[in-house]
């Protein structure tokens, strides 16, 4: 058990009004905890949320030694605060932390210092139906020099910030890019962990992505670029003549805890469920044959975005005519029913804050 030291904001700040947005304001307090090679993790704390004194040589400044986690809170209608599969993403830290030479964190400090923090700040979590509690623990290297061997000093925080509803009515289908020139990851490197080099890599597709009129990627793989791998921030979904079919994890893709949720569904509702390798040819061909039925993306912060156009070369498919497919629909009501409370939540999934 973390001893966490808590210093409270004096006039809690006004709270957002009108549309919330994603990741743009902050609730009034903040965790923190440091390590040092010496002292091993210490002094967690909860202050008010404010900026940080960095050395201007810290590592993370150069070389991007971070790791972040994506994660939220849920108001159920029973006034309850519900986490989804915490210990999920307190174990992916770990993961990430791992290959970028970071120090473990316990899987129940992690889970502990998200708590307590949701709970002080209970009172940010929107209500409106969709809307939820965006958490963003994170850890930087702060250590003050240059040299390029593993940090002996880094700083663990978590910040919380209200998020609007992704959807103004509904599912909106979006549209996708299929990259193949550009690459996010490849196998050996960094695509498995949240750290965020990867996602500077992944700026100019994206920019790239919306010149064309598409708002997301798809990434092939890194060598051949022939095996579909996942969207930005989302693992990706197809259901190919009655089939759900995702890429199989091959150290490339970061193992998304929405993708591992949806497995799970879709195995229990007795879909034949396939994780496999599948080029993008093979999906070429599924839709010449009119056996693409459905495509969607998973991931924590908008759970199902539907994708209703694809455009590969200069192939434009449309899926499911540009609408919202059934799995779609029913996966995002059952993993929105079970986060926030008003379905019975069977795999144990929902944690009471
Ligand atoms: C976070 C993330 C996902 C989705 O993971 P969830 O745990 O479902 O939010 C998928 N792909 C990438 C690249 C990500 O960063």
């Amino acid at each position: 058990m973390l001893d966490i030291k808590v210093t409270k904001i004096a006039a809690p700040k006004p709270k957002p009004e009108g549309p919330l947005g994603f990741g743009k304001t902050f609730t009034d307090h903040m965790f923190l905890m440091d390590y040092t090679e010496e002292r091993g993790w210490h002094d967690p704390r909860i202050q008010p949320y404010g900026d940080l004194t960095l050395s201007p040589s810290a590592r993370v400044l150069h070389y991007s030694q971070e790791m972040f986690e994506g994660m939220k809170a849920y108001k159920g209608e029973d006034g309850k605060t519900y986490l989804f599969r915490p210990e999920m993403n307190a174990k992916r830290a770990n993961i990430t932390c791992e290959r970028i030479c970071f120090p473990q964190l316990p899987v129940e400090d992690f889970i502990q210092a998200v708590s307590a923090l949701v709970k002080l700040d209970a009172d940010w979590i929107p209500t409106q139906p969709g809307t939820s509690l965006y958490i963003r623990p994170f850890i930087i290297s702060t250590e003050a020099s240059l040299g390029l061997d593993p940090s002996k000093k880094c700083l663990f925080m978590v910040i919380l910030s209200p998020s609007g509803l992704y959807y103004k009515d509904g599912l909106e289908p979006v549209s996708i890019w299929v990259e193949d020139d550009y690459v996010r990851a490849v196998r050996g490197g960094v695509g498995f962990a949240k750290t965020g080099g990867n996602y500077a890599a992944a700026l100019a597709a994206q920019a790239k992505a919306n010149k064309a009129g598409y708002d997301q990627v798809l990434w092939l793989d890194g060598v051949e670029r022939k095996y579909i791998e996942e969207v930005g921030s989302m693992n990706i979904f197809f259901k190919i003549d009655g089939k759900v079919v995702t890429p199989a994890l091959n150290g490339s893709i970061l193992p998304g805890v929405t993708r591992d949720s949806v497995l799970t569904l879709c195995r229990d509702w007795g879909l034949p469920v396939e994780e496999q390798r599948i080029t993008i040819e093979e999906l070429a061909e599924a839709h010449r044959a009119g056996k693409l039925e459905e495509a969607f993306g998973t991931g924590t912060a908008a759970v199902i975005i539907p994708v209703g156009k694809l455009c590969y070369k200069d192939e434009v498919f449309t899926i499911s005519d540009g609408k919202t497919g059934p799995l779609s629909k029913r996966l995002y009501d059952t993993v929105t029913g079970i986060q926030c409370g008003k379905l019975e939540d069977k795999f144990g999934w929902r944690v009471t804050v």
